[in-house]
This record gives structure tokens, C-alpha cells and sequence, in this order.
């Protein structure tokens, strides 16, 4: 009963290690957020030792009578926060939430359209090595190369030629919203079910910031680690004449017994998702993304080589074009890395450098909105961005400013090391 630092020091100095560098760098990783202590705590629970397989009030276990508990209050409140007539909590990421919908829904060799990967789409919709593109046949639509917006036309034509049974609607580096009734509308004409998965933006959907995709999709997939601020792990979310189909792809299709703990941690912060608190930290996210976009269009940055797909956001992250630049994407990742703020690189779409180095960066304000990032915090965090990315630049200084917007927002003050 030794405590993590008594009995494992070398794991514990990692994570000491880990938490300071939250605590002094930026975050900025479109698909990072801070867990709050309560769900921290949920996810550090006994709970952790319960064996569950089933779902509540119907286990292959005994002893289920409080993880049913917590199981339930995690459905009816992902439901409610949604609109959905049923929710399966129990997949272990959003990849397995994915997996499962596509083995409710489709047998091995079927047609799925999902979002090219080097456009935005994700693994699970459809790359070549991933399970969905060994599995399934893959067509896929991309985004115009003028507007770097999905173009509708082509998902049409494509779905008329290659009559896929489930189109894939949604992203992982997209700055756009997407039209989910016009997806719903071709899905239609070709018999295929619509899944869209809203991973990135199920945050900003539940504050009522984004469309919600529940009212024209067959099935909603998403994790909750994103912009919702959770637990790492997944969600899918169905029509009540899907709801056994679904269930039973998760359990036994796809995974053995839940993790209790986990969808404790999801419950908690399905509760935090409905307050007032939550939204207002999500209209802080957007704003945050829009004075990104808009210090990374200005006449220094564009003079940099610098330039945003699509010239704006209307949702958590900035697209940066680095095409121009004389910095690629590693260079540019590295030289954020070096003063203070993480961010990805990103292939952009017809990126004419390799995917280990790229010519773009992806940027979201998830963290940093959860931190307490204010309109004016944001406008100097971009301005470090940007004058960072130019030939010559002050390193010492730039990280001056981060760790003065680090100290200004402190991150978990009370966890101990
Ligand atoms: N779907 C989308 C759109 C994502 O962006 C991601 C993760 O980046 C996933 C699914 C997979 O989630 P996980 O990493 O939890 O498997």
C-alpha cells in the first residue's frame, strides 16, 4: 500500500516531470485539453479494479451495483448534452468508438467515403494501413485547393460512383465547419448511413457554438479528451433502432470488459460540460482561434511566408501554411517547442514536403481557453507565434512572454508532486 513516489520513484519523477512541463510550456495541440481535478480523480478511482462486461442492469458480473451507478448517470447525460436517443460510453478511444461503428454497420469488404487523411481526414476513416482501410474499400474527398473548404460537389460525384454504405463526416485538421444536411442529403440518395465524427468539436457542439451533427447523422462518434475536456476515450452516439446493433459491436464485438473508471471520468465531465462555465470557455476557445487567424494574416507574417488554409477558423484550430516559409513544419514545430509552446506539424493538402517533415502547423486554444486564456492573452501568445516564425527571431526573449502568460494562468496549483 506504498504510494506511487515510495514505490516507483522512476515513474513517479515522470510524472512530476510531466506535470511541471503543463504547468511552465503552452499548450497548443488541437487535441490536448487539462482535465479538471474532479475527473482526474473519477479516473484515479477504485473503480479502476471492476470487472463490468454487459452493460447496467444487465452484467456478466457480479458486484456491478455502482459502476451501474456510474455508468448510467454518464448515458443519460451524454444523451441529454447532445440530443441523442442513445449512448454507448464504453469504447476505449476514439479509434475503438470508430471501429465499432464501422463493424455495427458494414461487413469486410464494403465501400466507405471518408475525408482523405492528407486533407484532414483521420486514420480511422479510411488510411491504408489503419483497420478501416484494410478492411473496407476506400474512396475519398478532399478539399479544393483554392478554398481548402471540403468541396460538397465532389462528395456527390464520388458517392454516386463508387455507392459507398456509410460516408464518414468529420475531421482532424480542418478549420471549417461542415454541412451535415447536405451530407445526410447524399447518404441519402445512395442508400449509405452517415456517420459524422466530431472528435475535434463535440466541445463547442455541446456549449451550442458548432451545427450539432446528432439530428441528421445515422451514428455520431467522438472522443472526450478534446475540446470536451475529458477523460481520454470515446463515445458513440445512435438512433434508438441502432441502439442493440451498436451495443453489441462494442460489447462483445470489439472489447471486453469497460473501464469503469474511465466512463466515471466521462460522466463527470459530461456535468461539467452542460454548465455555463463550459460555454464561456468555449466562446473563449473560438475567440482564441480567430485572433490566431487573424495575427497570422497580417502583413509581418504574410511577409514571412506565413500564411492560414482557408484564411480563417470557425472552430478551435488555425491551419498555418508554411508553403512559402523558409521553415518547414518540423522547423517550425521545433522553434515553438523552444520557446515554450507545443503544436503539431501538419500535412497540409498537397504538401510537396514528406509527412515526417511537412509544410504546415496545426495550432488549437483548447488548453489554453481551460487554462483562463483571456482575448489579450491570446492576442500575445499569438504575437510570439508569429514572430517566432520569422527568419531572425529572440528566443530568450519570446520565452520570456510564455512563461509570463504560463505564471499569469497557473495549471492545477494544488496537484503535490
Ligand atoms: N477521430 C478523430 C476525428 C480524431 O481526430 C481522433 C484523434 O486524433 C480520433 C478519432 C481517435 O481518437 P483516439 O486517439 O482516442 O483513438
Amino acid at each position: 500500500n506504498s504510494s506511487l513516489h515510495e514505490f516507483d520513484p522512476d515513474v513517479a519523477a515522470a510524472v512530476d516531470a510531466e506535470l511541471e512541463r503543463q504547468q511552465t510550456t503552452l499548450e497548443m495541440i488541437a487535441s490536448e485539453n487539462f482535465a479538471p481535478v474532479s475527473v482526474l480523480e473519477a479516473q484515479g478511482s477504485v473503480l479502476t479494479n471492476k470487472y463490468a462486461e454487459g452493460y447496467p442492469g444487465r452484467r456478466y458480473y457480479g458486484g456491478c451495483e455502482h459502476v451501474d451507478v456510474v455508468e448510467q448517470l454518464a448515458i443519460d447525460r451524454i444523451k441529454a448534452l447532445f440530443g441523442a436517443e442513445h449512448a454507448n460510453v464504453q469504447p476505449h478511444s476514439g479509434a475503438q468508438a470508430n471501429a465499432a461503428a464501422m463493424f455495427a454497420l458494414l461487413s469486410p469488404g464494403d465501400t466507405i467515403l471518408g475525408l482523405n487523411l492528407a486533407h484532414g481526414g483521420h486514420l480511422t476513416h479510411g488510411m491504408k494501413i489503419n483497420f478501416s482501410g484494410k478492411l473496407y474499400n476506400v474512396a475519398a474527398y478532399h478539399v479544393d485547393e483554392k478554398t481548402s473548404r471540403v468541396d460538397m460537389d465532389e462528395v456527390e460525384r464520388l458517392a454516386k460512383e463508387h455507392r459507398p454504405k456509410l460516408i464518414v463526416a468529420g475531421w482532424s485538421a480542418y478549420p471549417r465547419q461542415l454541412d451535415f444536411a447536405a451530407f445526410r442529403r447524399i447518404a441519402d440518395e445512395v442508400g449509405a448511413y452517415l456517420m459524422v465524427d466530431m472528435a475535434h468539436f463535440a466541445g463547442l457542439v455541446a456549449a451550442g457554438l458548432h451545427p450539432n451533427p446528432v439530428p441528421h447523422a445515422h451514428v455520431v462518434t467522438t472522443t472526450t479528451h478534446k475540446t470536451l475536456g475529458g477523460p481520454r476515450g470515446g463515445v458513440i452516439l445512435t438512433t434508438a433502432d441502432l441502439a442493440k446493433k451498436i451495443n453489441s459491436a462494442v460489447f462483445p464485438g470489439q472489447q471486453g470488459g469497460p473501464l469503469e473508471h474511465v466512463i466515471a471520468a466521462k460522466a463527470v465531465a459530461f456535468k461539467m460540460a452542460a454548465t455555463d462555465q463550459f460555454k464561456e470557455r468555449q466562446q473563449r476557445t473560438l475567440e482564441g482561434a480567430r485572433i490566431l487567424a487573424e495575427r497570422l494574416t497580417r502583413s509581418d507574417a504574410t511577409e514571412a511566408g506565413i500564411s492560414v488554409l482557408s484564411g480563417g477558423t470557425e472552430v478551435h484550430l488555425v491551419l498555418v501554411d508554411l508553403r512559402n516559409s523558409e521553415l518547414d513544419g518540423q522547423q517550425a514545430e521545433d522553434r515553438l517547442h523552444e520557446v515554450g509552446i507545443t503544436v503539431n506539424r501538419n500535412a497540409i493538402p498537397n504538401d510537396p514536403r514528406p509527412p515526417m517533415v511537412t509544410s504546415g502547423l496545426r495550432i488549437g486554444t483548447p488548453a489554453l481557453a481551460t487554462r483562463g486564456f483571456q482575448a489579450g492573452d491570446f492576442r500575445e501568445v499569438a504575437d510570439v507565434i508569429a514572430e517566432a516564425l520569422k527568419p531572425s527571431y529572440d528566443a530568450e526573449a519570446l520565452k520570456a512572454r510564455v512563461t509570463a502568460l504560463a505564471e499569469k494562468h497557473p495549471l492545477y496549483p494544488d496537484l503535490k508532486k
